[in-house]
């Protein structure tokens, strides 16, 4: 018997995670900064994860990185991700040194190492939402 395939889940939006997703919808990639200690802050929260303040803005992310650590799935995934096997989740630290949790694509799933170098690409899921995602890049 076939599976139906559903639509993808989209993100639950908090408030505060608006801009990430409005500027993702741009193709760009931004991250909070605290405006008290420096610190770089993902994912979006209402307070720094270092010193507590709530005087955050947003700044352009590099968008490079490098794969912290990833999953292959290979099978039994959420019906909608059916027709994506295999393909890589992965937990991938920028150079700002905050980690996104995404997934690895435009390279055989089964290539990925931890360490690979990794830059940041958009895919379009709807008129809401694009999601970023990351391809192997050379060091
Ligand atoms: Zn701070």
């Amino acid at each position: 018997m076939d599976t139906p395939v559903k639509p993808k889940p989209v993100p639950v939006v908090n408030p505060w995670a608006k801009p990430f997703w409005e500027a993702a919808r741009e193709n760009k990639l931004i991250i909070q900064q605290c405006k008290d200690c420096g610190t770089y802050i993902f994912y979006p929260r209402i307070a720094c994860t270092n010193c507590f303040s709530d005087n955050l803005t947003w700044v352009p992310a590099s968008g490079r990185g490098k794969v912290y650590t990833y999953t292959v799935v290979e099978s039994y995934p959420p019906s909608a991700f059916i027709p994506d096997l295999p393909f890589v989740v992965a937990v991938v630290r920028l150079e700002e040194g905050v980690q996104m949790l995404s997934n690895i694509v435009g390279c055989d799933p089964h290539s990925v190492y931890c360490e690979m170098p990794v830059a940041v690409v958009f895919e379009k899921l709807n008129e809401e939402f694009t999601l970023p995602k990351f391809k192997p890049v050379e060091a």
